[in-house]
């Protein structure tokens, strides 16, 4: 293996991070357990049962490919949590992120000052962006991106002098981060009802997800263009002079990879215009390169306001989110006065610089034209080909290095398991066991690996992603 010699050099050039790596690995997977379980609040977890059966120790990784503490190797079919693009391991971006500490830690970008890393990356982002995105303002992740959303919302259509326009419009189990007003426009109910104070003005319509949804024979094209003709009911609903903003993600990742029929977004973006209200797509997971193309906006063909960016943005490797602004929101932005809105690290110089080397990856190694090509099709015909007629997998949804497996208990007539999220749960479990992460949302199996990801390593997360559904059906007692 030979990337572990160039760590450890990488890491001796450093000397407090030689010193923290060494002190751990020297503790034994029970050690980091009763650690964890002492002192560290997980994300989204019943601490109780979680200290109880203890964490997985992840503690390296390389390509598409992750060690926990007792060196079993596991393939990566999550990309980390949708963002490692470019796989683990590219000392490009640690190069970059070195250099820049060296160089430029930090420095603000409040008090009519900037930097080149900053300049550089919004140069970038305009060059790979579709042509009326020319403009970008940073945060540290896509929650805080949602959140700045609705401030440039609110502040263009100030600058329009149409005050009443206050109301944005969501989607039930859309995802949009975990703040306050993140949590308050995605629509899933335990984080609502964990908030009785949320952002004012938000309401939701129901999602396109046909498998789950649709009643009688609606085609999946009727279904989804009568969902999209709620948002149209909603504007008449509350009046069109109070609609500020509609928000979707172009998929539904977190809610299950749900992609809508092709004519749903069409027909979103023909009411947006119709009503004037601005079109936003969150484009935290969707963008670079998730489906072949660069904006998962430009996959279902519509022209969104502002789109929000994270995740892939640096491939994780460091914290960073954005807001993109079509040149019409930008304009009013730019010429009205003060923007109240920013973040001490609002286009960090080392994250910013990180961007710029793993964008750099993605466009000179071709790493978005290979998936849309190549990998993606592959990756979708793989799934399809092994799951066809299979006794518990319903629908495969998805495109380029994306897929949603829905399990069933009756396929052909689209019925669910009325436990469907302790199915998901079981199966997620099964490839655990097999070191494979795919993740389960409810009775939905999620893949999406990294984009660097070869025919070869397809169609072991495959393989063993049908290892763990076949074991799923047989500890129902289906087959
Ligand atoms: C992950 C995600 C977010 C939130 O991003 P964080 O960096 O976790 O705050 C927002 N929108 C979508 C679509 C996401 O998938």
């Amino acid at each position: 293996m030979s990337y572990r010699t160039e760590e450890v050099a990488y890491v001796q050039t450093a000397q407090p991070a030689a010193s923290v790596q060494a002190a751990q690995q020297q503790r034994s997977t029970a050690e980091y357990r009763a650690l964890d379980a002492a002192h560290h609040i997980h994300p989204f977890s019943d601490m109780g049962s979680l200290n109880r059966s203890g964490s997985r120790v992840i503690v390296k990784a390389q390509g598409v490919y992750l060690w926990d503490s007792d060196d079993n190797k596991i393939i990566d079919g999550m990309a980390g949590l949708w963002c490692v693009n470019v796989g683990y391991g590219r000392k490009e971006l640690a190069d970059a992120a070195y250099r820049q500490m060296q160089e430029l830690p930090f420095y603000n970008t409040f008090f009519k000052t900037t930097h080149p890393p900053v300049i550089e990356l919004s140069a970038l982002l305009a060059e790979l962006a579709p042509e009326p995105f020319n403009h970008f303002f940073y945060c540290n992740s896509g929650s805080e991106g949602n959140d700045t959303v609705l401030r440039i919302v609110h502040q263009y259509w100030a600058t329009q002098g149409k005050h009443s326009k206050k109301f944005v419009i969501s989607r039930k189990n859309g995802y949009h981060g975990s703040t306050i007003a993140g949590g308050t426009l995605g629509g899933m109910g335990y984080m609502h009802e964990q908030m009785p104070s949320k952002v004012e003005n938000i309401v939701h319509i129901d999602q396109p997800y046909f498998f789950g949804e649709a009643q009688g024979n609606l085609t999946p094209e009727e279904f989804a263009l009568a969902r999209a003709q709620q948002l149209e009911a909603k504007i008449l609903e509350i009046g069109a002079d109070n609609v500020a903003a509609f928000i979707g993600e172009p998929f539904q990742g977190a809610g299950g990879v749900i992609f809508p029929a092709s004519t749903y977004w069409p027909e979103i973006q023909r009411i947006c215009s119709k009503y004037d209200i601005l079109l936003v797509a969150d484009e935290v997971i969707g963008g670079f390169g998730r489906t072949g193309e660069w904006f998962a906006h430009q996959h279902f063909g519509f022209e969104p306001d502002l789109i929000t960016l994270a995740k892939g943005l640096t491939s994780g490797y460091v914290p960073m989110g954005a807001v993109g602004l079509h040149d019409r929101v930008a304009k009013a932005i730019i010429e009205n006065g003060d923007f109240n809105h920013g973040l001490t690290y609002s286009g960090h110089p080392v994250a910013a610089a990180v961007a710029i080397a793993n964008l750099k990856l993605l466009r000179d190694e071709k790493i978005v034209e290979r998936v849309k090509t190549d990998t993606g099709p592959y990756f979708q015909k793989k799934l399809r080909d092994t799951f066809a007629n299979h006794p518990i997998i319903g629908e495969i949804s998805g495109a380029g290095l994306v897929a949603g497996l829905q399990l069933a208990e009756d396929p052909k007539a689209r019925k669910r398991f009325a436990n469907g999220g302790e199915v998901g749960t079981i199966c997620r479990d099964f490839c655990f066991n097999g070191n494979l992460i795919m993740r389960a949302t409810g009775d939905r199996m999620l893949l999406s690996p990294p984009l660097v990801i070869n025919k070869l390593e397809i169609d072991e997360i495959v393989s063993k992603a049908k290892k763990a559904v076949d074991a799923t059906a047989q500890q129902l007692g289906i087959s």
